[in-house]
């Protein structure tokens, strides 16, 4: 049943406004600023959730709006998937370069510009930002530009520059933001930047300094690196990626070390401070293997970027949830059930704010699902949460989808699991004097050797993920792998060729 009334308009608002599908808008002139305007679905949140719900749920008639305290497109066309792509591309540019003279190609004097490529990179996310703006309008959804927080009055509702709005159904899809350390933790600490800041440098640093072993820290060590900063990594543990299969885990670890980035292993930053040179980053590394191993301190003098990527929190704490009877978990990620259903009937919640699996198509998928729910009647609609690919664009990428083979082995026993894998190097590097590797594994279990997981590094991994991905999705078994005929040559047919 769809409630399809939008009841007040206020003539002074900065919003664009076009009529709902279904649904009849009264427009009378409103001086009460505590009159509510009504929508059939409200959509806290313009990022890929949200956007993706908002125009789902239009397209099946729902008079929706979407509120959104920045830009358009959220953090994956603002400061994440798709700058943090254009960057990679241009690394990749920078690797190739190496290789052009065993190609036969004379090159001469390369010069390689960052503020062009900034240029260039940021007028495709405006292009981008516009783009999700018409597709808003055309889909005739109201955009609603603000900061929104819930109100305290009985029916849900949610207040955006001094005016309330409210829907029978509201999808919370805030996402969330870089975790910073504050100076009380490491003195000096915001003197460094977050990836958000990354994507703000005007100019390639000299000397960088990334803090973090998670796929953003790995991703933006290997940018910099590549494109030509000197770049240090610093981790607290002695591997990146610890929540990846093992073998990735190594791997990953040996390929940055190999590009020739600096890895400071069982690291933290410890104070900064700044000098005329730049930066200076005290480091305290202590083996927590080794008992009567002592600390040592070091200092990095001269960075000019360094850069925080230790995990990311919900953008939660500013919305007046927990009065709204949302429940959140100890960090701030709103608790849903299967269907994205909050505690609080009516409140829906999808994407990075939920804590899991924080990838754009995973947001997209989930709030694509609840609008069928919520205005197709399709009771059973929900985003089945397993086999969820992902790529890390690393140098080379890594792709994995499904289980590891340390969770393989914990839910279905060692005796039930068996392993394939393999290393080599891709025919590409058979004429360079640069050298990566590919690396693969496949996680099978059961008597029909049913493959629960595939885990790749190596040249070309990011595209021949998807593909795979599917196949496992489906149930393929290892004798299903065996029966494909292998594509020669590439590196993705190690994986029906395994033995
Ligand atoms: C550096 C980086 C690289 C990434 N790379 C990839 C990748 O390669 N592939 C991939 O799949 N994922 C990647 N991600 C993750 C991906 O960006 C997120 O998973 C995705 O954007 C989550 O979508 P969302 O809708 O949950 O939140 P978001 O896209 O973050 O959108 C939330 C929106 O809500 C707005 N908002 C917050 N609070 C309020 C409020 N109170 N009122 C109004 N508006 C509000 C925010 O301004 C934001 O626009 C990357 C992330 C980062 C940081």
């Amino acid at each position: 049943m769809l409630f399809t009334r939008v009841c007040r308009l206020f003539p002074t608002m900065s919003v664009s406004l076009a009529l709902p599908r279904r649904g009849v808008i009264s427009s009378r002139m409103a001086s009460d600023p505590s009159e509510i305007t009504r929508f059939d679905f409200l959509v806290v949140g313009g990022g890929s959730g949200g956007l993706a719900g908002a125009r789902r749920a239009a397209e099946l008639g729902a008079a929706t709006a979407v509120i959104e305290s920045h830009k358009l497109g959220g953090t994956c066309v603002n400061v994440g998937c798709v700058p943090k792509k254009v960057m990679w591309n241009a690394a990749v540019h920078a690797e190739y370069l190496h290789d052009h003279g065993d190609y036969g190609f004379e090159t001469g004097d390369v010069r390689f510009s960052w503020e062009t490529l900034k240029a260039k990179r940021d007028a495709y996310v405006s292009h981008l930002n516009r783009i999700y703006r018409n597709n808003l309008d055309k889909a005739k959804i109201q955009t609603i530009q603000g900061y929104a927080r819930f109100t305290n009055d009985p029916e849900p509702t949610v207040e955006v520059n001094g005016r309330k709005y409210t829907a029978p159904h509201i999808l919370i899809a805030t996402g969330g933001q870089p975790s910073v350390l504050s100076d009380a933790e490491v003195p000096g600490a915001s003197l460094g930047i977050t990836s958000d800041g990354f994507f703000e440098l005007e100019t390639l640093p000299k000397r960088s300094l990334v803090v973090g072993a998670g796929y953003i820290a790995v991703e933006m060590a290997g940018i910099l690196s590549t494109l030509g900063s000197k770049t240090s990594l610093i981790i607290r543990q002695t591997g990146v990626l610890r929540n990846f299969d093992a073998f990735i885990s190594a791997n990953c670890t040996k390929e940055l070390q190999n590009s020739g980035i600096d890895l400071w292993k069982n690291s933290q930053v410890k104070s900064v401070s700044k000098t005329d040179k730049g930066l200076e980053v005290t480091v305290v590394t202590k083996d927590p293997e080794k008992k009567n191993d002592e600390e040592k301190i070091s200092t990095i003098q001269g960075v000019d970027c360094l850069l925080w990527a230790i995990g990311r929190q919900p953008n939660t704490a500013g919305l007046n949830i927990g009065e709204m009877g949302v429940d959140t978990d100890e960090r701030g990620h709103i608790i849903v059930d299967e269907f994205q259903n909050t505690s609080r009937s009516g409140i829906y919640a999808v994407g990075d704010v939920c804590g899991r699996a924080l990838l754009t198509p995973v947001a997209i998928a989930a709030g694509r699902k609840l609008a069928h729910r919520l205005f197709e009647g399709k009771k059973d609609s929900k985003l089945d949460y397993t086999c969820i690919p992902t790529v890390v664009f690393s140098h080379p990428p890594i792709g994995t989808v499904g289980l590891t083979e340390d969770e393989a082995i914990k839910t279905r026993g060692k005796e039930n699991v068996k392993i394939y894998k393999t290393s080599f190097t891709p025919m590409y590097h058979a004429i360079t004097s640069r050298k990566s590797q590919c690396i693969m594994k496949l996680v099978c279990v059961g008597k029909e050797e049913k493959v629960v997981g595939l885990h790749m590094q190596g040249l070309g991994c990011d595209e021949m993920l998807q593909g795979f991905a599917v196949a496992i999705k489906m149930g393929a078994t290892k004798a299903d792998f065996d029966k494909t005929v292998a594509i020669h040559p590439t590196s993705s047919e190690e994986f029906v060729t395994m033995r």
